[in-house]
């Protein structure tokens, strides 16, 4: 197994200035960090890989975000992603997580999906009076999910009759991917080759957190979506985190894989500043409970601050 290399990002992911200030200044070898990464299960010698190497989140006084500077290059997270995370990592993981495994957690998640396919052909069906008992248009909408992980979002998306396309570039979800009938590929460039025409709606559920340039990915995503399409993010709310004092706030700023740590604030900066506008996308209902839909209906008049956001290209 190679070293991992690290690159230090010296200017703000979102604006760009240059004057962030410290807010949690560490290294592998303290004892806290050193409790957290033995929770994650890598399937490698952590400690050896990583030694004393620091740990520095830090915040942007020009624009509030708060990042991690010191990261993994590219090749590096392709190595963290597809060697140190495999099956029984992410079982191990997700088996010690009450929120992220079982038969709630999965009922949970496919609502969720549901409600943003309802969302997507609403807001892309508008023009369309196909549109009017709620199903689709004459043309299949096509979506794509980076950073698709086993593919979940997307099966849902090709049974409510969406073109559906993923990229992941961990081997360990391509796996799972494949086994789940869905089609991915590594790259966005490979993305690019193999499709011929746009996306209606691009999804990035948990991914941005973990990219280097999350800006420089945003630019390039807007360039495969039609001339309004839509973009959906979602990422951790990190809001009330600076030094992680329990597992779920380590998790949040996690200094390999949540490099980026979002606020709602922060998270609508930088997605329009790539070029998208925040849209409220609406109550949409996947529920047998009156209180539930009640609640979902007043978003149409009041949307909660959330690190789960709708934008259009603009
Ligand atoms: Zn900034």
């Amino acid at each position: 197994m190679a070293a991992l290399n690290f690159l230090t990002r010296e200017s703000c992911i979102s604006c760009g200035g240059k004057m962030a200030v410290p807010v949690w200044s560490t290294s592998y070898a303290n004892g806290r960090v050193q409790h957290f990464m033995d929770a994650f299960h890598y399937a490698t010698d952590w400690r050896a890989e990583l030694g004393d190497l620091p740990i520095a989140l830090v915040c942007c006084p020009d624009c509030n975000m708060m990042y991690h500077q010191h990261v993994l290059d590219a090749e590096s997270l392709e190595q963290l992603y597809s060697e140190w995370i495999d099956e029984n990592q992410i079982s191990a993981l997700t088996n010690g997580l009450e929120d992220a495994a079982g038969p709630a957690a999965m009922f949970r998640d496919a609502s969720d999906n549901v409600r943003h396919l309802l969302r997507l052909n609403r807001l892309l069906h508008a023009d369309q009076t196909s549109s009017t008992n709620g199903g689709s248009g004459a043309t299949p909408l096509r979506v794509l999910d980076f950073g698709c992980g086993a593919g979940a979002f997307l099966q849902q998306a090709s049974l409510f009759g969406f073109d559906t396309w993923g990229v992941d570039f961990s081997t360990t979800r391509a796996a799972q991917a494949k086994d789940n009938q869905v089609t991915i590929v590594a790259t966005l460039d490979e993305f690019r080759d193999e499709a011929e025409q746009p996306m209606h709606a691009v999804t990035l559920f948990q991914v941005l957190e973990h990219l280097d340039d999350p800006r420089q990915t945003l630019l390039e995503l807007a360039k495969v979506l039609t001339h309004d399409g839509v973009l959906i993010i979602e990422v951790p709310n990190c809001g009330r985190v600076s030094v992680p004092k329990n597992f779920d706030e380590f998790r949040c700023v996690h200094p390999l894989e949540h490099i980026n740590a979002f606020t709602p604030q922060t998270l609508t900066s930088l997605v329009e500043s790539a070029g998208f506008a925040k849209i409220n996308p609406g109550p949409a209902h996947v529920t047998s409970r009156p209180d539930a839909l009640v609640r979902s209906e007043l978003t149409r008049f009041y949307e909660p601050k959330r690190t789960n956001q709708y934008f259009r290209k603009s």
